[in-house]
């Protein structure tokens, strides 16, 4: 990782500190000679952004050797990020993770999980137009920000959690959802209501923030052998059981319809019940981005209920996936259905 620091402030003295953790994306991409977009070098972040020069913090920023379209990120690139927030969480105030929007919702979601008990905030932005273009988002999402890593209230950090910082919403990060990729609004959180709105000023929401935890845990085992089975009218049995029979699989999201809904026919159910007999967890998520799973409202999820398949509530497919990684690598499986069920960092309602 190459590692640059910029002081804004200088010759002041700076008033906050924050580390920038530069992955790529759109936001750092300029075009090469062919018109192509590249990543560009980000210790020229100066010279697209100088802007910059007037807020009064002490930067570190903190670029990956090489800058990823977000579609190539891997669970061991979380593993890197959440190390240098854990490395670095004591002498920085908060922290800039630039991402691509593709897998933000997947990233933000698995650091709020590897990451227990944050006192600093953790923004993750990125860009819909890359910062050489003259209507680029990126600017601003770069600058309130940092804002927001660097905002203190009593010295306390005000929004001590993971989030997402995008088309002037603050929102929790493994709350959030892509739901766009043309518009500058590209994230939702359809069952939380949003951290922060940024206008004139930035006006947070503190009753939905989360309050800080005591110690800072650092969690950073994931264990992948997760599959996620999107149901969909006319899923043949060889799909259903294909998922189910893969070797050394120990948990599945099912995403079902509705409220958490399910066909009814007893060879789909005799598969998950003999997945679960083996002791593969099934987790219910809704495809409905909005609402909750809840089973046995309807005929068509009461069974699922009956054979052991886990409600999964409110949790996004995102929460719910980098949740089991991280619950699926601890040592003890005792009470999984629970914990899995239970708020870690408020990805789920209670
Ligand atoms: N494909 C890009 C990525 O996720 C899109 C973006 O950054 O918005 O890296």
């Amino acid at each position: 990782m190459k590692r640059i620091n910029i002081n804004t402030a200088t010759p002041a003295l700076p008033q906050s500190k924050v580390m920038i953790i530069y992955t790529g994306g759109t936001f750092g991409m300029a075009h090469d000679a062919n018109g192509v977009l590249v990543p560009f070098d980000f210790n020229l972040i100066l010279e697209h952004l100088p802007a910059l020069r007037n807020l009064s913090l002490d930067l570190t920023v903190v670029s990956f050797d090489q800058p990823i379209d977000s579609s190539n990120i891997l669970p061991s690139h979380w593993q890197q990020i959440a190390q240098l927030i854990f490395d670095n969480h004591d002498s920085q105030d908060g922290f800039v993770v630039l991402h691509g929007t593709d897998t933000m919702a997947f990233t933000a979601s698995a650091l709020s999980f590897m990451l227990q008990g944050l006192k600093k905030p953790v923004v993750f932005t990125g860009a819909q137009l890359p910062i050489s273009e003259p209507r680029s988002d990126a600017r601003e999402n770069l600058i309130t920000s940092l804002e927001i890593a660097a905002a203190k209230k009593n010295n306390q950090a005000i929004v001590p959690e993971v989030c997402i910082y995008f088309g002037d919403e603050l929102l929790r990060g493994n709350r959030s959802k892509k739901v766009e990729s043309m518009h500058f609004d590209a994230f939702q959180s359809e069952n939380y209501p949003p951290l922060a709105k940024a206008g004139v000023k930035i006006d947070y929401n503190e009753s939905a923030i989360l309050k800080p935890k005591a110690g800072l845990r650092w969690l950073n085992k994931l264990d992948t052998s997760i599959a996620i089975l999107k149901l969909f009218p006319g899923i043949t049995h060889q799909t259903v059981s294909a998922v189910t029979g893969i070797p050394g699989l120990k948990a599945i999201v099912m995403e079902t319809f509705g409220a958490g809904n399910a066909p009814t026919s007893s060879s789909f159910l005799n598969i998950l019940k003999e997945a679960i007999t083996k002791g593969i967890i099934i987790l219910n998520i809704s495809q409905c981005p909005g609402g909750m799973v809840v089973q046995g409202r309807y005929e068509t999820s009461k069974e699922l209920l009956q054979i052991g398949v886990i409600s999964g509530s409110d949790m996004t497919t995102e929460a719910a996936l980098t949740k089991l990684m991280v619950l699926l690598a601890e040592e003890s499986h005792i009470d999984l259905a629970e914990r899995i069920t239970t708020s870690v960092c408020g990805e789920i309602t209670n």
